[in-house]
């Protein structure tokens, strides 16, 4: 069941969050939610587990995925998944796309959504269209400039 969230929850009400699914705020859930919101840059789970040893040393890597699945549960960080990469976590829960830079592989979050209303694709008989999740790909700013 996934009850109605805010947009951009802040740390304050990540307790909230985590309690409304029935988990408890723990230090090593409160530090990776930090980590994910300290550059929003879509990491993988290697990636968050070592920034969040930056501070906490003595996280593993099995109680950071411990803590993103939780944080996915509550609604405060969401998984993105590429082709054939690695699962990333983005903790934007506004409605968003995301741009995949073809030459880097970084992921970026671009504010534009295309709603089913607008969206001009012919669903077959009998589907029903909830939402749109659309993959934007391309170069990011830094391999435009170089790739010129
Ligand atoms: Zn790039
Ligand atoms: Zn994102």
């Amino acid at each position: 069941m996934r009850t109605a969230s805010p947009k951009a929850p802040s740390e304050s009400n990540l307790n909230t969050h985590l309690a409304n699914s029935g988990l408890r705020l723990t230090p090593q859930r409160q530090r990776v939610h930090e980590v994910l919101r300290e550059k929003m840059d879509h990491p993988t789970a290697d990636q968050v587990f070592l920034r969040a040893k930056d501070k906490m040393p003595e996280i593993s890597m099995a109680t950071v995925y411990n803590c993103l699945d939780a944080l996915v549960q509550c609604g405060l960080v969401r998984q993105v998944t590429l082709d054939r990469g690695a699962t990333r976590y983005c903790p934007n829960m506004q409605d968003h796309s995301h741009f995949y830079c073809d030459n880097c592989g970084s992921v970026y979050d671009i504010l534009q959504t295309i709603s089913p209303e607008e969206a001009d694709i012919k669903i077959p008989r009998g589907f029903r269209l909830d939402n749109i999740e659309t993959n934007l790909h391309g170069l990011c700013p830094d391999c435009a400039a170089k790739a010129k």
